[in-house]
């Protein structure tokens, strides 16, 4: 794990030291509301610990990973029918903004299929 980046928001939010709509939690993983969502429901689920991606989190700490994905589920059944996107942009060129690994998890409605 990196150590937290006093620049890192995603670390300031797990931290509670900058405000979120938190949906969801757990000890290892956070489930908050994106500020500008895409879909009737667009939540990012983030570890709480620092990584850049989803592959040093993986390459790292897998079953934290897997503890992020289950939380993604979790929310898409509690917000939405249990049917949802999880989406990890890795890199500025792939839509990565932030850069606390972060997955989307969009549902709500019927998705289409645009990634381009
Ligand atoms: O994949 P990417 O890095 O672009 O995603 C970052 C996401 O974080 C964006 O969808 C943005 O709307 C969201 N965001 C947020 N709360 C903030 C800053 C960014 O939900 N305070």
């Amino acid at each position: 794990m990196s150590d937290e980046s006093d620049d890192c928001l995603f670390c300031k939010i797990a931290a509670g030291d900058v405000p979120a709509d938190v949906v969801a939690q757990t000890p290892t993983a956070l489930a908050f509301r994106d500020i500008s969502p895409q879909a009737p429901m667009h939540v990012l689920v983030v570890p709480r610990a620092h990584y850049g991606d989803i592959a040093q989190l993986a390459a790292a700490e897998p079953a934290l990973l897997a503890d992020v994905v289950a939380l993604a589920d979790e929310v898409a059944g509690d917000l939405a029918d249990g049917q949802f996107r999880l989406i990890f942009n890795s890199g500025p060129r792939a839509g990565q903004s932030v850069f606390h690994v972060h997955g989307h998890v969009v549902g709500g409605a019927e998705l289409g299929w645009t990634p381009a």
